[in-house]
């Protein structure tokens, strides 16, 4: 996640935090400061590390229980809201991901019970009794933080874990991509309630209820993306039979192709073997530097990574942020078939879902976009 730094490992998973995240320090240290002096800010200081402690324990629950079902956890990163588990490879069967996603308020429930046995007994909220003294009160809101935790994320409502418990269920009965359209109505409703209550009530409430919003339609575009790839292989949505250039032609042939031929990424091929790849971006830059004359070759990147035509759209869609090259050569038996850069899928998929949903896209083709991050 951009902005982000890491702090460790833990199980083989990145344990991150977003820079958002000092927002809520920062909010603390105001808190703690209200008391008197240093042993306050010391005791508030010590709850956040309580509390972030907290959240990546409920994050390694989903973790833990997503590889042991053959998921791939990448990082555990931290914002004010909470947690997010970052995972390459998740478990879809309705099972499993109903395992995955009521693991973390799990950990909040046994965090909560083991805190009431460290501290004796379950603190009165209700009665409102002072705790006695600042240890007390310490555990008292960390088993509150708890409680909050696990009822909060289980709010039927994207990217909650309660809206995966929600697709889950639907899954049984319904497609995924359907599933998921529907789990994410369901939060974007909830998203809307909280907006308007916390513009009366609690604003954190509002910005929580953005973040909702935001998370349910991106979640609904992820799996849209992986539905509509489902079954395509590089070779449907690649450019075929591109143009190759040769290394000693000068630059501003692409600048020609461009315009006349609408290609904008090429293979630089010299003696029948592919030397390089040139992206719109590499040989507008060298034009800008030194001029149309110059070499094709002076500007190829050397090093690449090609694509077969037979492999699977969707795992390359997923690694393509990993990979980090704008555009590949697709290689069969030795010799170039085609191109394939982002732009190539994200077009593949708004005309594959014109044919798939005529009803639907006869107003305005939907845009797809390939999140790289
Ligand atoms: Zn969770």
């Amino acid at each position: 996640m951009k902005g982000s730094f890491s702090i460790g490992r833990l199980f083989g998973v990145d344990i991150r935090i977003h820079w958002t995240f000092f927002l809520l320090a920062g909010w603390f240290a105001w808190w703690g400061g209200e008391g008197d002096g240093w042993r306050a800010a010391a005791w508030a200081l010590s709850l956040l590390a309580g509390l972030f402690a907290c959240v990546v324990l409920h994050e390694l629950g989903h973790s833990l229980v997503a590889i042991r079902f053959g998921g791939q956890v990448q990082a555990i990163t931290l914002l004010p809201i909470g947690g997010v588990a970052l995972m390459r490879k998740i478990p879809e069967r309705p099972l499993h991901e109903f395992l995955v996603a009521v693991a973390g308020p799990a950990v909040n429930v046994a965090l909560f019970l083991g805190l009431a046995l460290i501290r004796g007994g379950f603190p009165s909220w209700i009665a409102a009794e002072p705790p006695a003294g600042a240890w007390q009160e310490w555990l008292d809101t960390l088993m509150q933080a708890n409680a909050v935790m696990a009822v909060f994320n289980l709010i039927p409502a994207f990217p909650m874990d309660g809206g995966r418990v929600l697709r889950s269920a639907l899954s049984w009965r319904l497609p995924r991509d359907r599933a998921t359209r529907w789990a994410a109505v369901v939060g974007q409703v909830f998203a809307v309630g909280f907006v308007a209550l916390g513009l009366y009530t609690n604003p954190f409430l509002a910005v929580i209820g953005v973040f909702i919003f935001l998370g349910a339609g991106r979640e609904e575009r992820v799996v849209r993306v992986r539905a509509a790839l489902r079954g395509a292989r590089v070779r449907d949505a690649m450019l075929a039979d591109p143009v190759v250039l040769h290394p000693s032609e000068p630059l501003g042939r692409c600048l020609e192709l461009a315009v006349h031929r609408k290609q904008e990424d090429f293979a630089v091929e010299a003696d029948g073997r592919l030397v390089g790849i040139l992206t719109r971006a590499d040989w507008a830059e060298a034009i800008r530097a030194r001029g149309e004359s110059a070499e094709v070759g002076s500007a190829a990147r050397r090093h690449f990574m090609a694509l077969h035509p037979d492999a699977p759209l969707a795992r390359v869609c997923a690694e393509l942020g990993r990979m980090g090259q704008p555009v590949f050569p697709v290689i069969e038996s030795g010799r170039l078939v085609g191109l394939l850069a982002v732009a190539d899928i994200e077009r593949f998929l708004a005309l594959r879902e014109v044919r798939d949903r005529p009803s639907r896209s006869r107003a305005a083709p939907n845009r797809f976009t390939i999140d790289l991050g």
